[in-house]
């Protein structure tokens, strides 16, 4: 089967550069390859009653599928070159803001009309935190929330699906470079393409490794965050959330000098596990609907740790930190942050009799067997800094759910357009190493098309007859 444009994953980043490249070249025959089930077949089976922890279905219901890892996350599309990938170091930090802002645009259009643009601008809350040491990144956050996110996706793909070709279920395994373009190779099938575009996000992050290097396109990996994920009564982060939604407060410890950061902040939402290739790690959410709030916030606390050589595989120290959680909790681990500080493990009746009901059914034990002291003593650094901007973060029954990780993945080794030194193969979103966000990966996937078909560009690629 031949195409124009073969695009390799169905979330965030596919989806937009197949947005876009038919919306400037309506001809032009794309094939999406995506290893997971369409939207409405995304299922995870783990109800909390029959199946409590994740039984490794052979393609995740919550990482792959259309829509990608975004699919049923908490939809929070932050407009920002701060936090949430590099992009800006390719496209210039003017444009990537711009291409953000395009993407805003077609959520609003697809679904997201009535939901709210939050800004850190003009806050008093940037002064607060500079007073206690913390630092708040500027940025604007569209909160479209799990279920918004949904609908726009439902949109988006009702609008792609007689335009472009969508392959569910089908995992690529090989990409091949042929005289005039590329061929993939799923198990059963093999399809051609004249340009190539590999969006297959973190899930992706391992095949990208072999596929880079079968294709002789360099690589980088040296950083890993590592932290868990704390959850507290709505009320302690309020004044935050309420003006902000997401605050994104950067601080650095007195003891190592390192960045802790808060990441991915779920006002009144919930605390979920993930299975990446196997390892399971926490992450959060929330709803836009009020009648699905909880009565708690969630946030990660992140320790960046960078390597320098001859360490190059900063995932692998990440996945062993999940796995020994994972080997001592079988999961997910929560602990209570005053148990923490008293050095001793939570059990089952001190969450129980913990002020703070959990949203996540996870292991009670002791997270300081786990998380390297480095980023443990960070962590705890941090919260007692954050206490002072949010009082009632240390309290004793603030629970930390550990680990979290946050995988980087390769640095592809692209140019300003995303491509790599295999004329016409572009690598965008997450699995490029150039993002780390819905609104990057986004982004990158409306860059790329518009090199390929924009009026603008010298590339504008002939579509086939
Ligand atoms: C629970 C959760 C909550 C999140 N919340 C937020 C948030 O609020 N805001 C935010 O900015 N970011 C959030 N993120 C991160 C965000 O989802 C990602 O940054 C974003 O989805 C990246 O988009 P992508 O297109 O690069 O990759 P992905 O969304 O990961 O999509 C890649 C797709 O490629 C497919 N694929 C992989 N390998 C292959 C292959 N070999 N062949 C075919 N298909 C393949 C996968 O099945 C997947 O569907 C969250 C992530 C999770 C897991």
């Amino acid at each position: 089967m031949n195409y124009d444009v073969l695009i390799i994953g169905a979330g965030p980043g596919g989806i937009f550069s197949a947005y876009e490249a038919v919306k400037l070249n309506p001809g032009v025959k794309i094939g999406v390859f995506e290893a997971g089930n369409p939207l409405e077949k995304r299922k995870c089976p783990i109800d909390g009653k029959n199946i409590k922890s994740c039984v490794n279905c052979p393609t995740c219901g919550i990482m792959n599928g259309f829509g990608g890892a975004g699919a049923f996350s908490d939809g929070k599309y932050n407009i920002t070159n701060q936090f949430g990938g590099t992009l800006y170091e390719y496209v210039g930090k003017q444009e990537a803001i711009e291409l953000m802002q395009y993407v805003d645009t077609i959520n609003v259009k697809y679904g997201g009309q009535d939901t709210k643009l939050y800004s850190t601008e003009n806050t008093h809350l940037k002064k607060l935190c500079l007073q206690n040491d913390l630092h708040l990144l500027d940025a604007s956050v569209r909160h479209l929330g799990t279920d918004i996110n949904y609908i726009v996706l439902q949109n988006l793909y009702n609008e792609l699906k007689d335009k472009v070709d969508f392959h569910f279920l089908t995992r690529i395994e090989r990409v091949e470079k042929t005289e005039d373009g590329f061929r993939i190779h799923s198990q059963k099938e093999s399809f051609n393409g004249r340009t190539c575009i590999i969006s297959t996000g973190r899930s992706g992050s391992k095949w990208m490794g072999d596929i880079c290097r079968s294709l002789h396109i360099q690589t980088r990996s040296n950083r890993v965050d590592i932290g868990v994920r704390v959850e507290l009564p709505a009320e302690v982060f309020s004044h935050l959330t309420d003006e902000l939604y997401e605050s994104k407060i950067v601080y650095r410890t007195e003891k190592f000098q390192d960045l802790v950061r808060t990441f991915c902040m779920n006002p009144r939402g919930v605390v979920v596990s993930e299975n990446t290739n196997g390892i399971v790690t926490v992450n959060g959410h929330s709803y836009e609907d009020p009648s699905r709030y909880s009565e708690n916030t969630n946030f990660a606390l992140l320790v960046s740790n960078h390597f320098s050589e001859p360490f190059n595989d900063s995932n692998a120290y990440g996945e062993s930190i999940a796995r020994l959680s994972n080997m001592l909790g079988g999961g997910v681990i929560v602990q209570r942050f005053g148990d923490l500080i008293r050095g001793q493990r939570s059990t089952q009746s001190r969450i129980e009799d913990s002020f703070v009901e959990p949203t996540l059914s996870a292991t009670p034990g002791d997270l300081s067997l786990v998380i390297p002291k480095r980023q443990l003593d960070g962590i705890i650094e941090m919260i007692y800094a954050l206490d002072k901007v949010a009082p009632g973060t240390a309290n004793d029954s603030t629970l930390l759910y550990g680990v979290e990780v946050k995988f980087y993945n390769l640095d592809v080794e692209v140019d300003e357009h995303l491509e790599t030194s295999q004329k016409g193969l572009f690598v965008i979103g997450d699995c490029s190493g150039v993002t780390h966000s819905l609104s990057h990966a986004s982004a990158s996937g409306v860059h790329v098309a518009r090199y390929l078909f924009g009026k603008e560009t010298k590339q504008t690629m002939k579509i086939t007859q």
